[in-house]
């Protein structure tokens, strides 16, 4: 199939792209286009003008500053897989990306794109969620700052206007010898998950929990964040036991059934996903009852 007729659009610097954004009337930004160009060539969204991200060199970088690292919306997903920063500072992201898609998806595929795409089972979605990400969006009254938590709406559906662009991401830097795992179901390698989770633990001297981060993703509507799960781990020693007890919460979400799977399955899942991702964010962090 062959997309609808649109005006195209190349401008070379954020501004340009922002004030054509605020003027066109149906207009659809173009980052990786990996979601979008399916969308278009299967007629789901009809744009009358497409705005292409992909001359803005400004919206590409990945970077470190006062405690956090800065990524642009239009960082290509492989180079997050590549980048020894994320490795050093913030290595979930590299952990969710095995997931996503194929080499050829992640050469084009940018970060920005797919927050914004928002897909339930958005691996980067469910990790930025872990990492309690913020996102700077830039529209014609200028820049404003949301917590990830508060980008979902819906099914689909960001908190991000007509008019805006997603302009870069910050991810607080994870502490040295931080724990962090990520766990899939899917029917394919590269497929998109069925049920997977996120996880990142911090221990203290003694080997407690200080800090603990849940996400499930694919599960429900949008990326679920589990925080009673989370504040039940906080000053407990790590166990499969543990873990295994605590994540049977997880089969309490409300789950969506789609083409392929039901909602009662993923709830059969989803504890599975989240115990399988605490076990290696604690092997990682070296809690003593876990072996690496
Ligand atoms: C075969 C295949 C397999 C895939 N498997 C997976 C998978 O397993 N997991 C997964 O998460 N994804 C998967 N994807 C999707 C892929 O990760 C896409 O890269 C991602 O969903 C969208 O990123 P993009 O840069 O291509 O954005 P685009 O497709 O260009 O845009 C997506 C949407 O976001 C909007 N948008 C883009 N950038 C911005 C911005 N800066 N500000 C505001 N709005 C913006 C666009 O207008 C559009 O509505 C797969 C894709 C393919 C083709």
């Amino acid at each position: 199939m062959k997309p609808p007729p649109f005006r195209y659009y190349d401008p070379a610097t954020l501004d340009e792209a922002v004030g054509l954004l605020g003027t066109l009337e149906n207009a659809k930004l173009l980052a990786g286009g990996q979601s979008l160009m399916p969308m278009l060539n299967m007629r789901f969204v009809l744009p009358d003008h497409l705005i292409d991200l992909n001359g803005i060199a400004a919206l590409s970088h990945i970077s470190k500053e006062a405690g956090r690292v800065r990524v642009g919306a239009m960082t290509r997903q492989r180079d997050l897989e590549f980048s020894p920063l994320i490795t050093a500072e913030v290595p979930l992201i590299q952990a969710g990306l095995e997931h996503v898609g194929h080499r050829q998806t992640r050469n084009r595929g940018t970060i920005g794109g797919s927050l914004c795409h928002l897909d339930p089972a958005a691996e980067l979605v469910t990790v930025a969620m872990t990492l309690d990400a913020e996102l700077t969006v830039r529209g014609p009254q200028g820049e404003r700052r949301l917590a990830i938590t508060e980008f979902p709406l819906g099914f689909m559906t960001p908190a991000i206007e007509l008019d805006e662009i997603l302009v870069g991401i910050d991810f607080p830097t994870q502490p040295a010898g931080h724990g962090y795992g990520f766990a899939e179901l899917a029917r394919r390698h590269g497929d998109f998950a069925i049920a997977s989770a996120a996880a990142i633990l911090h221990l203290d001297a003694g080997g407690r929990i200080t800090h603990a981060a849940l996400t499930l993703g694919g599960v429900a509507t949008t990326p679920t964040r589990m925080s009673d799960i989370e504040q039940g781990l906080v000053g407990e020693i790590p166990s499969e036991r543990l873990f295994t007890e605590r994540c049977r919460l997880c089969a309490e979400v409300e789950t969506m059934d789609d083409a392929l799977v039901t909602g009662a399955y993923r709830r059969r899942v989803a504890p599975v996903m989240a115990r399988r991702a605490l076990m290696q964010a604690a092997a990682r962090a070296g809690a003593a009852a876990i072996a690496a």
